[in-house]
């Protein structure tokens, strides 16, 4: 059997808005991300680990900021993308960590909803996704409510 273990970050500035999205769950709220795609954190940080495990290099090789092609992109197809570079390898999910850096707005009562989702998108059981969230305790621009921060890890086997 063969391992791999992927990481990434990713980050987004908020401003006003009405909703944000979260692992493609909307999550209503006075903010929106502000991105060229549609600023999914979680999608963006999960695809970047995904292609860290293969070491394919980053996201903005495959999808470069500014272009027509990510212009409001839904970022359930950047996950596709890696997921299918994956399944090309002959690699599958084994559990994924995620882990949410955001002082705004309050997202607890939504995080069964969003691993739920992704359980069903990476194709492993709900147990093998875990979301957490806690704040950056008011320090800097993060603390400060002014962006959201998603780390993953992620690790792939290869039967
Ligand atoms: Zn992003």
């Amino acid at each position: 059997m063969k391992l791999r273990i992927g990481s990434s970050y990713d980050v987004h500035r908020l401003d006003k808005g009405e909703y944000i999205l979260l692992g493609g769950v909307k999550i209503p709220c006075e903010f929106s991300t502000v991105a060229h795609s549609d600023g999914d954190v979680i999608y963006h940080a999960l695809a970047e680990s995904i292609l860290g495990g293969l070491a394919l290099g980053d996201l903005g090789t495959y999808f470069p900021p500014n272009s027509t092609k990510t212009k409001d992109m839904n970022s359930f197809e950047i996950l596709s993308f890696a997921l299918k570079e994956m399944e090309k390898r002959n690699f599958k999910v084994n559990n994924v960590d995620i882990s949410l850096i955001l002082q705004r707005p309050k997202i607890k009562t939504y995080i069964p909803q969003i691993r739920k989702k992704l359980a069903k998108e990476l194709n492993v059981d709900e147990d093998c996704v875990s979301v957490k969230a806690g704040t950056n305790e008011k320090l800097d621009d993060l603390g400060k409510g002014l962006g959201i921060g998603c780390f993953a890890t992620i690790l792939l086997i290869q039967e």
